[in-house]
């Protein structure tokens, strides 16, 4: 029998299907409710658009080329819609500073593979999402926390850095309703890490995947936009931001972009050249009709639907919850993120919550790039209707008051 781990190169001994995703794949089963997956209700996808989207298309002179292979850049109809939609909240670019992915996640394996070399540094937040985790695990980097309060000088990250043997490269955020935790970073944060980031100098990779879900509260500019604004343009920034069409549209296209300075561009475009050399020509045309003819009428709906449900969570937490444990109340997003009393933890107490109340959660340890912090919990809202999401709490609320010392 040949030893594949013999072969194998080193970067792939990172990558390992965790615990959690083995508990995770149980949720299948009909009778639990789960706050688990970070995924778009279905119910609320723009699927009578598409339906005409794709019948234009296949109707139209338009489709030889919607099935033909494209260029590495991405359909320019869409570069340019979403030129004129970033503009709004003050990114201003040309469409050849944007640059379509398959999804955002595949911006996060390509910025991945662009900076880090083995024992480069990547700052990330502490807890950070998962999947960019996975993603910058392959180029086999060290993670180091990202304060965003300026209590650590520059000098501290470097230091570290060149201890684990290489130096910092970028510090990765999702800044609006994050994923897990669900917050915001606020202006002054967002000050502070450009200011970091200069002191370093290295590049900051703005998350914005969950940009459109504001509930309430004041939107606050995205870090490329500042940093544009104290630039004068675009082509000196050190920030590149990644967006996605997956919680507003549909995930399962698979389209999302990059906006950024012409050199990083330049790159990505080669790299996509190398890996897949485009993503789907058809599913770019589609997402441009479909977002051209009612974007802001699909955001309103799903910001109408998910803000009810983060309401109806956050009621419920408060009437359920036992007064040890914590948790945020976003203005946005998809997640709620609890911190449970110390000792208590949240592997455990899904592997209990699954087989005593059929409600499930993902434990917050796996968002830690170093798996601390096993007593919280990342609680989505965006699939459970309201009755589920009040008998869900309940039933949690009376797991973790049990699980908890008398
Ligand atoms: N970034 C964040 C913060 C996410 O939560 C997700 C999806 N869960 C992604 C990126 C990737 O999304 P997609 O590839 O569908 O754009």
């Amino acid at each position: 029998m040949l030893d594949w781990e013999q072969i194998f190169a080193s970067r792939s001994s990172r990558m390992k299907a965790s615990e959690i995703r083995e508990l995770l794949k149980l949720l299948d089963q009909p009778d639990i409710i789960s706050f688990a997956g970070g995924i778009p209700d279905p119910a609320l996808f723009p699927d009578e658009a598409f339906k005409e989207a794709y019948a234009d298309i296949f109707s139209s002179g338009q489709v030889g080329s919607a099935l033909q292979y494209s260029v590495s850049e991405g359909y320019k109809p869409l570069r340019e819609w979403i030129v004129a939609e970033v503009a709004r909240i003050g990114i201003d670019c040309t469409a050849d500073n944007v640059f379509i992915t398959s999804g955002s996640q595949q911006a996060l394996d390509y910025l991945g593979k662009l900076f880090l070399s083995p024992k480069d540094t990547a700052l990330v937040t502490w807890p950070t999402y998962l999947g960019a985790l996975s993603a910058f695990n392959a180029y086999e980097p060290t993670y180091d926390k990202l304060s965003l309060n300026g209590n650590r000088t520059p000098e501290a990250y470097r230091e570290t850095a060149a201890k684990a043997g290489g130096s910092v490269k970028f510090a990765y955020l999702s800044s609006d309703f994050s994923n897990p935790t669900g917050e915001t970073v606020d202006l002054a944060g967002r000050q502070k890490l450009l200011q970091l980031a200069d002191e370093l100098d290295i590049a900051i990779l703005e998350d914005a995947a969950y940009q459109h879900l504001r509930y309430d509260g004041e939107a606050v500019a995205p870090i490329m936009a500042l940093d544009i604004a104290r630039n004068g343009g675009i082509e000196n920034t050190r920030t590149i931001y990644s967006g996605s069409f997956s919680k507003t549209l549909a995930p399962g296209l698979r389209v999302g972009f990059v906006i950024a300075s012409m050199p990083v561009i330049r790159k990505l475009v080669l790299m996509k050249q190398a890996a897949d050399l485009h993503s789907s020509t058809i599913n770019q045309i589609a997402i441009e009709h479909v977002a051209s003819r009612g974007f802001d009428a699909q955001v309103a709906k799903i910001r109408t639907v998910y803000s009810r449900r983060r309401d109806v969570m956050l009621a419920a937490m408060d009437k359920y919850m036992p007064k040890t444990a914590t948790w945020t109340r976003p203005e946005g997003g998809m997640f709620v993120w609890v911190t449970l009393p110390e000792g208590l933890d949240g592997a455990e107490l899904l592997a209990k919550s699954i087989a005593t109340e059929r409600v499930a959660f993902v434990p917050g340890k796996a968002f830690y790039a170093d798996g601390s912090n096993a007593n919280t919990l990342r609680m989505s809202f965006s699939c459970a209707d309201d009755a589920m999401i009040e008998e869900g709490i309940k039933r949690l609320g009376r797991l973790i008051a049990n699980a908890l010392p008398a």
